[in-house]
């Protein structure tokens, strides 16, 4: 995916800085064009100012010219000179005949007339009429100085002109010689005499004067009138100066604009304003609208980068179709779990990559709910690129657009592990883990399966397999050797059945074989001894060859029914038959085996109770050195006192012990039983205490002795123990270890029943032992019928011992002959019914009592052989 471009500050902020620039270049725009038209204008009426004055000043000076001229006109006249020089003033002619009369006031204008000498005015008129008033009143000027500069400009036939006052007000006043005109007139003396006009300057000429020089209210004011900004024009040596009316054409013209220009601004500015408003708002809702793309860009993102993280950690891929079922996209994973190119498969139907056994794809899409929250799963299979079936879950959904379905769209797990594993457990549940074989789950399914038909179903014979010695080879190898085994076995066992029969493993060391269509004994038989055969050939391990046998127990549908469960507790009830029988061989369930067994129930929960309650007895049968028949030791062999049987010997619960956990508390009793009568004893009688195999197994033999001799305070070397071969069958180097740990508590250790075990002549080359003991069986023989066959084999083995330097007892002797016999062969000691029979405790005092005596009689009376009891 793109990435989307990050944003600037806010677009509105911007807008509104250019947007307060455009105002404020507005403002100063419209500013300075009113600076500009207030100043034109200011500067429209200084100049109208400026020339209004002028006009005014020119007005003034053009009014006095005219009035120098007319003066001047009348001065220099011969007629004038003639009449008014100097030789006095002739009334007539100025007044009556009117060429300096009242004409000049009311057709020239000049309010007053005078001629002037330097006696004084001698001709005066006011108005038109002829005034006598003193003319310091009229004028303000003293009459020497008009007559002096009048008099200056007479050369020159000029006139003098002045602004003055007439009766106080500004007035023009003109003064110029009277004398002839041309140029033969005598220059003017001292005595001339001058002609003064005055023209005031009345309100009604000024207006007049204006008028020509667009003066509006050309007017006379106190000079002092400073209250008025009017434009003005001083009149120097009056009181008054000439005002008239500005005519403002700047004022006109601000009037005209700043109005129009204040409006247009301020229209303007409405129209900004609003430009502005709309201007500022379109930006805020664009950066709004920006801000919220961004928001969604970003959520978008977000959205886009999970799916990717969880499209490619997920083990699963993603996949989508068009409507036809046609792939249109495969997630990364696809390639990753399936080893095939993502680009190979687009375009393809998704039904040519998956298939599934119960549904074909295509209709299973076209079924999906509409309701996108329901994800439906579907189970299929496919084969990856490397050829190898796997198994995944596709969930689909619809894909809805335009209001139609446009595809499909889902993910598919890899669940090839997942079934893998539930096959595994379902193979588990109905088979062995080691073995693989069958175990009772399906044996009991089998079993159903095949007894369903009854009597029109093929025979079942069911044999229950228990292997024997099995037990030590687990406990004393370990586990691994026990495990192999146990697989060996479970071959062989299928080895002999064929295809139609089942080999199952119930647990531990039991197996059953469930024989079809075999309906006659002497078959079973023949089976039974083959399987035997297979069985007892050595298993290899670890360079050892393991040994064990099998007994087998046997029920048949035919005659013990056809439930299942009935024939195995019929062959278990025949296997406990062969095992308490001693180990080995096969045996049909029998209607009366199911009393033996109770019986044999009974008689362990009693002995239970017996161990509790210490219901036991020991008996003691001395051995004796063959010379001199001396008692050197002293077995003890145990005896149940039955509250209600009495005694029972231990052949008869021996084994059940054995079977049972109770020969280890029993086994601990008869130790320190023994030991603690046989402290009483004297002090060169030994004590010899059996121990079964079972006890190395199910406890610590030597802890337990160790332990007991430390209580009793009996002192080892007097301990002897009887071990029969058969403790040494399995983990050899363990059995070595143990019994040489037994020899390091200072015990002696007596190879019992030699020859009926396993065991070779070689043990005895390798283990602790101090003697032997040939089993009573050589012992009987050795006077029977076997015509000295079994004396040889004594003879043998008394030869062998002696060799090794161990001692030789011969147990079961029951007859002179035999003792003679054994006594002939050079055995050290013997025991049997002959010499004594196993004793009480009590019995053993006084026969060890009575022995003492004869003893010390012998030693007495010299060596001889004693008679036995
Ligand atoms: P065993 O160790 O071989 O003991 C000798 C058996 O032979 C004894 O039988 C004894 O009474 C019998 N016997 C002795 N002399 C003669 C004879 O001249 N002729 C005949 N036919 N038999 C003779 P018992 O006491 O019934 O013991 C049987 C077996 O029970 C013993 O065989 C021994 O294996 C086992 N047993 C006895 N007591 C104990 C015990 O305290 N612990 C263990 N683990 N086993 C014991
Ligand atoms: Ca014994
Ligand atoms: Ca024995």
């Amino acid at each position: 995916m793109q990435t989307i471009a990050r944003f600037p500050a806010p677009h509105w902020q911007r807008t509104r800085r250019f947007l307060i620039l455009i105002g404020t270049l507005f403002g100063a725009a419209f500013v300075i064009a009113g600076l500009a038209v207030v100043g034109i204008a200011h500067g429209l009426d200084r100049d109208e100012l400026g020339q209004s004055r002028f006009y005014a000043q020119k007005a003034l000076d053009i009014r006095a010219a005219s009035d120098r001229t007319s003066t001047l006109s009348y001065a220099i006249w011969d007629s004038a000179y003639e009449h008014l020089g100097s030789a006095g003033v002739d009334r007539d002619w100025a007044l009556e005949q009117h060429n300096l009369g009242d004409t000049l006031f009311t057709q020239e204008g000049f309010e007053a007339v005078f001629v002037l000498n330097d006696q004084g005015p001698q001709y005066a008129l006011y108005k038109g009429q002829p005034t006598t008033g003193a003319l310091s009143t009229m004028l303000d000027l003293p009459l020497a100085s008009l007559l002096q500069q009048a008099r200056a400009l007479a050369a020159r036939k000029e006139a003098f002109s002045h602004v003055g006052l007439l009766y106080g007000w500004p007035a023009l006043i003109s003064a110029a010689v009277i004398q002839p005109d041309g140029d033969s007139a005598p220059p003017a003396s001292a005595n001339s005499a001058v002609l003064v006009l005055v023209d005031q300057l009345t309100p009604a000429k000024l207006l007049q004067m204006g008028l020509s020089y667009k003066l509006a209210d050309l007017r006379l004011e106190p000079a002092g009138n400073k209250a008025a900004a009017t434009p003005h024009l001083t009149l120097p040596g009056t009181e008054f100066r000439l005002a008239w009316t500005a005519q403002a054409p700047g004022a006109r013209l601000l009037w005209i604009v700043l109005p129009s220009l204040l409006l247009v601004a301020a229209v303007l500015a409405l129209l900004l304003g609003y430009c502005f408003r709309f201007a500022l708002r379109a930006s805020r809702q664009i950066d709004a609208s920006f801000a919220s793309l961004r928001q969604s860009t970003d959520a978008l993102e977000a959205s886009e980068e999970r799916f990717r993280a969880v499209a490619e950690a997920a083990s699963d891929w993603i996949w989508e179709t068009d409507a036809r079922g046609r792939i249109t996209y495969l997630s990364n994973r696809f390639a990753a779990v399936t080893g095939f190119a993502s680009e190979a498969w687009l375009g393809q139907p998704i039904e040519q990559l998956l298939s599934c056994d119960t549904t074909p794809i295509g209709p299973w899409l076209a079924t999906l709910p509409e309701d996108p929250a329901n994800v439906s799963n579907l189970r299929c299979a496919y084969r990856d690129q490397g050829g190898q079936l796997r198994y995944c879950r596709v969930s689909a959904r619809p894909i809805h657009q335009h209001g139609g379905v446009q595809g499909f769209r889902g993910t598919a797990s890899d669940i090839t592990d997942e079934v893998a594993a539930h096959a595994r457990i379902q193979h588990l549940s109905l088979h062995d883990a080691l073995t693989g074989l069958p175990n009772r789950n399906l044996l009991a399914r089998y079993l159903e399966d095949a007894l369903a038909a009854r009597e029109d179903g093929p025979a079942l014979t069911l044999l229950l397999v228990d292997l024997d010695h099995f037990k030590p080879i687990n406990d004393s190898l370990g586990h691994a050797a026990g495990d192999a085994v146990l697989v060996e076995i479970g071959q062989r066992l299928k080895g002999c059945t064929r295809d139609l029969d089942l080999v199952a493993r119930l647990g531990g060391d039991e197996f059953v074989a469930i024989l079809c269509g075999l309906e006659q004994r002497y078959e079973v038989d023949r089976f039974c001894q083959r399987l035997l055969d297979s069985l007892q050939q050595p298993v290899e391990h670890n360079g050892h060859a393991l040994q064990v046998g099998a007994s087998i127990g046997i029920a048949q549908s035919r005659l013990q029914g056809y439930d299942g469960a009935e024939l195995i507790r019929c062959a278990d009830i025949a296997l406990y038959q062969v095992k308490a029988a001693g180990q080995g061989g096969w045996r049909y369930y029998a209607e009366q085996m199911s009393e033996q067994i109770q019986h044999r129930r009974q008689l362990e929960s009693e002995l239970r109770l017996a161990v509790k309650n210490q219901e036991f007895v020991l008996h003691y049968q001395p051995r004796y050195q063959i010379d001199h028949l001396r008692i050197v030791s002293v077995e003890a062999l145990v005896r149940w006192d039955h509250p209600v049987d009495g005694l029972i010997g231990p052949d008869v619960f021996i084994p059940l012990a054995e079977q049972t956990d109770l020969i280890v508390p029993l086994g601990r009793w008869v130790l320190r039983e023994a030991c603690e009568t046989a402290r009483h004893w004297p002090e060169a009688l030994l004590v010899s205490v059996n121990l079964s195999p079972a006890q190395f197994v199910r406890s610590d033999v030597v802890s337990d002795i160790h332990d007991i001799l430390v209580e009793t305070g009996f002192p080892a070397h007097r301990l002897e123990l009887e071990i029969t071969e058969n403790m040494m069958l399995g983990d050899i180097d363990n059995a070595l270890g143990t019994l040489q740990s037994l020899k390091e508590l200072g015990v002696r250790l007596n190879m019992d029943d030699f020859g009926t075990g396993y065991s070779s002549l070689g043990y005895l080359r390798t283990y602790p032992f101090d003697s032997i003991k040939i089993d009573k069986r050589f012992i009987a023989a050795m006077d029977g019928s076997a015509a000295g066959g079994d004396r040889a084999v004594v003879q043998a083995i008394i030869n062998l011992a002696r060799a090794m330097g161990l001692k030789v007892t011969a147990e079961g002797v029951e007859t002179e002959q035999q003792l003679a016999a054994l006594t002939n062969d050079q055995c050290h000691e013997v025991q049997g019914f002959y010499l004594s029979r196993p004793i009480d405790k009590a019995a053993l005092s006084i026969l060890l009592a009575q022995h003492e005596v004869a003893a010390a009689n012998d030693t007495l009376s010299g060596q001889r052989k004693r008679q036995p009891f």
